[in-house]
């Protein structure tokens, strides 16, 4: 008899959909490419409609059942949209990815109501209505049923104090606490959903890039080349960024049942940058 080990991991998401959100690019396009290779069927959501449809058509060519859907993660029509969809497709959910995400950077003296408002919306209020429909959409009398997990990214900045990062923040320190009663009411709910937070460290995307532009911007450094070279030599014990397949990985733990005891629960994957 032969044995077929990749259908024993607990890593593996043979059976299972997910809905990536902010899946067009960074960590959630890796986090998408990643639970492809692993055997899960993905909607994929992004605000840039086209190029969440290319990576779609690309997974779908390799085999996977990829669905791509337009949406900006503020809006609560278009979670409706997805709720919509989800039925049509009537393939399950079992896995929530709140990936999608914006940085606004600068002083606080130079951040404005405005920006802390929309940074909480698409930061937070998204994280909010996703949970909410997944919770409907999961639990056992809801119309799918049979449980999941829900990954909701914050950030090192929920965690720790970081120059230029206080609406940031205020946004990932939220998620972080938003995660953990979610977590404790769906368990004693007995939903079987569980809900996690993961903490990215400084991370080689286009955000990422970001924060060295804001450690000039506020004076931190003369120079992008001299901001990441502070971060990582004085910040980051392991002395790098981390890489978008580092997060992919955690979210891949966090969203298989290799996790199935854990909820509530802040996986920080940051090179070692808050444990110092
Ligand atoms: P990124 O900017 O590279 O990609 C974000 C994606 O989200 C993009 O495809 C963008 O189009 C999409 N998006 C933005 N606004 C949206 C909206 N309103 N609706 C739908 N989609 C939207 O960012 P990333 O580095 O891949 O970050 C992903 C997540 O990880 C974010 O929540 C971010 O806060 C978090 N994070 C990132 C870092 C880092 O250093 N990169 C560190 C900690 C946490």
């Amino acid at each position: 008899m032969t044995v077929n080990n990749e259908d024993k991991s607990p890593y593996r998401l043979d059976g299972k959909l997910a809905v990536i959100t902010g899946a067009a690019s960074g960590i959630g396009e890796a986090c998408a490419r990643l639970f492809a290779q692993m055997g899960a069927s993905l909607v994929l959501t992004d605000i840039n409609a086209d190029k969440c449809q290319a990576l779609a058509n690309e997974l779908s060519h390799s085999g996977t059942q990829a669905k791509a859907m337009a949406q900006d993660v503020a809006d609560e029509k278009t979670w409706q949209a997805l709720s919509d969809e989800l039925i049509r497709l009537n393939q399950g959910y079992d896995i929530l990815l709140n990936n999608a995400g914006i940085y606004i950077g600068g002083k606080l003296e130079d951040n404005t109501a405005e920006q802390m408002q929309r940074i909480h919306e698409v930061n937070v209020q998204s994280v909010m209505m996703g949970t909410k429909q997944a919770a409907e959409l999961m639990k056992p009398d809801g119309h799918f049923g049979k449980g999941g997990s829900v990954i909701n990214f914050s950030s090192i900045a929920g965690l720790v104090g970081v120059p230029g990062h206080s609406i940031y923040g205020s946004t990932k320190g939220a998620v972080r606490s938003f995660s953990k009663h979610t977590a404790v009411e769906f368990a004693r709910f007995g939903y079987g959903i569980r809900v996690n937070s993961l903490h990215p460290g400084l991370i080689d995307t286009a955000m990422g890039a970001m924060v060295f532009d804001d450690f000039v911007e506020i004076g931190l450094a003369a120079s992008v080349e001299e901001a990441r070279g502070l971060l990582e030599q004085m910040m980051i014990p392991m002395g790098r960024l981390g890489s978008v397949q580092d997060i992919a990985n955690a979210a891949l733990f966090l969203a298989s049942n290799a996790s199935s005891y854990i909820t509530g629960s802040e996986l920080t994957v940051d090179g070692g940058f808050t444990a110092s």
